[in-house]
C-alpha cells in the first residue's frame, strides 16, 4: 500500500506535468557541448538552472566551478541545491549531469533540430532530453511538489547538477567528490541509465577504454597509389582485423549484465582529404570499448598493439593507438546497500514490478562513488535514445520518476 502522504504528493507530481515540460525544453534550448567537442561547456544552461533553482524555494545551492582554459568562461560549474529533511544527518542525493553529446549527423533529426525541442505524442525531442535532463528535471519537480504541500521530506535531499560527465567527469563529478560533501552512509542515485519500465537497478559496470587509431601512409594522387600508401584502406582493414580480434578473443558473458557480453565498437570517423582524387596519408578511426570486470584491461590494450605492430609489418605503414580514456570497473556497490533495498521498495509498491539488479555498460557518475567505496545505484526509466538523433523523453517517464524521487525521499 501506497501512504496517503505519496498519494497526495503523486497527484501533486502529476499536476506539475506541463511545466516539467516546458522546463525541460527551455533547458534543452541551451546546448552544453564538451570543449573536446567543439562546444562551450555548461555555464549558460547552469545560469538558466540556477534561476529555475532559485525559484523553487531551495533551502541551500552551492557552485563549485572547475577551472578550464578550454571554454569562452574558464569555468565548468557544478551546482548543489539542498532541501533540508527531517534528518539532516542522512542524505539522499540524486546526482545528474547538464552537459549533453554533440547533436551527430544533422540529416538524420528528422522530428526537429537538436537544440529546437518540440513536443509529439507525449515525447519531448532534443538532444539533451534523455541524456539527463528527464532526471534532472524529474528531481527538482519531486523537491518542488514536497515543498508546494509543506512537506519536509524524511531526510535532507541533495541535488547535484555536473558538468563534464561525457568526456570523464574530471570537470563534474571528479571535482564535486574533492569539495569533502558526501559521506560513507550517504544515499546516492544518478538517474543516467535504465530501462523502458525502470525495471532495471543499475549496481555494476564494465571497464571502459576509448581509443584513437592513426594510420600513417603516404598521400599521393588517385591515379597513382603506386607512388603512395593509402593510409585509409590500411587503416579500414586494420579496424576490421581488430573489431574481429576483440570480439572473439573476449568473447565471455555474464547474464549479470546488460548486454551480457563486452563491446568493441569502430564509432567516431575522422575527416581525412579534400578531395575524391587523392589517396589519403593519414586515417584516423575511434574505438570505444567495454570490458566485463573479468578481463583485464592492459591486457587487452596489449592484444590492440600487437595487432597494430602486426599490421606495421605487414603493410609498411605506421599505426599509432592513442588511449583517449580508460576507466577500469570499481568493485560492484553491495546489492544489499540501503539504497538499493529502498529503491526496490519504491518500484515494487509504485510500479508493480520486481526490479532485477545487475550491471550495464557503464560510464555513469556512479563508478566515481564505487571507486571509494560510497554506495551508488544507477537507475531511470527510459528508451535508451541517448546519443542518437530524435532523442526523447516520454513525459510520462519524466512524471513517474520524480514520483519514485519524492517517494525515496520521504519514506
Ligand atoms: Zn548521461
Amino acid at each position: 500500500m501506497v501512504p496517503v502522504q505519496a498519494q497526495k504528493v503523486f497527484s501533486e507530481i502529476e499536476k506539475l506535468k506541463t511545466d516539467m515540460t516546458s522546463v525541460l525544453m527551455e533547458l534543452i534550448r541551451t546546448p552544453a557541448v564538451a570543449p573536446e567537442n567543439g562546444g562551450a561547456g555548461e555555464l549558460k544552461k547552469a545560469e538558466k538552472l540556477l534561476q529555475i533553482l532559485h525559484a523553487e524555494g531551495f533551502d541551500k545551492i552551492e557552485r563549485f566551478d572547475a577551472e578550464d582554459e578550454r571554454v569562452p568562461s574558464k569555468r565548468r560549474p557544478n551546482v548543489v541545491a539542498y532541501s533540508y529533511g527531517e534528518n539532516s544527518s542522512e542524505k539522499l542525493w540524486i546526482i545528474t549531469h547538464l552537459d549533453v553529446v554533440p547533436p551527430g549527423e544533422d540529416s538524420l533529426w528528422t522530428v526537429t533540430k537538436p537544440f529546437e525541442p518540440i513536443v509529439k505524442e507525449g515525447h519531448i525531442y532534443g538532444r539533451g532530453s534523455e541524456d539527463n535532463g528527464q532526471s534532472l528535471i524529474a528531481s527538482i519537480y519531486a523537491v518542488k511538489a514536497l515543498k508546494s504541500l509543506g512537506i519536509k521530506p524524511k531526510r535532507t535531499v541533495a541535488l547535484a547538477f555536473v558538468a563534464d560527465e561525457e568526456q570523464g567527469s574530471m570537470y563534474g563529478i571528479q571535482h564535486l567528490l574533492k569539495q569533502g560533501l558526501f559521506k560513507k552512509d550517504d544515499l546516492i542515485v544518478v538517474p543516467d541509465g535504465g530501462n523502458e519500465n525502470g525495471s532495471f537497478i543499475e549496481i555494476a559496470e564494465k571497464s571502459a577504454l576509448w581509443l584513437r587509431v592513426r594510420t600513417i601512409g603516404k598521400q599521393t594522387h588517385a591515379s597513382r597509389p603506386d607512388k603512395g600508401l593509402n593510409a585509409h584502406r590500411i587503416g579500414m582493414e586494420y579496424a576490421l582485423a581488430l573489431d574481429k580480434m576483440l570480439h572473439a578473443k573476449y568473447s565471455l558473458k555474464d547474464e549479470y549484465f546488460d548486454p551480457p557480453e563486452s563491446t568493441f565498437e569502430p564509432t567516431k570517423k575522422d575527416k581525412n582529404v579534400d578531395a575524391v582524387n587523392i589517396v589519403p596519408g593519414e586515417d584516423i578511426t575511434c574505438f570505444d570499448c567495454r570490458v566485463l570486470p573479468n578481463y583485464n584491461i592492459e591486457e587487452v590494450l596489449n592484444d590492440i598493439h600487437g595487432l597494430a605492430e602486426e599490421f606495421e609489418k605487414k603493410t609498411g605503414a605506421i599505426i599509432k593507438i592513442e588511449v583517449l580514456h580508460k576507466s577500469v570497473a570499481p568493485k560492484p556497490t553491495d546489492a544489499s546497500a540501503k539504497i538499493v533495498s529502498m529503491l526496490t521498495e519504491a518500484i515494487k509498491k509504485l510500479r508493480g514490478v520486481e526490479p532485477k539488479i545487475g550491471g550495464i555498460g557503464g560510464g555513469t557518475c556512479a563508478a566515481f562513488f564505487r571507486k571509494i567505496d560510497v554506495p551508488a545505484v544507477v537507475w531511470s526509466t527510459i528508451d535508451e535514445t541517448a546519443h542518437q538523433p530524435n532523442e526523447y523523453a516520454k513525459i510520462e517517464n519524466l512524471a513517474n520518476d520524480a514520483k519514485i524521487f519524492a517517494f525515496l525521499a520521504i519514506s
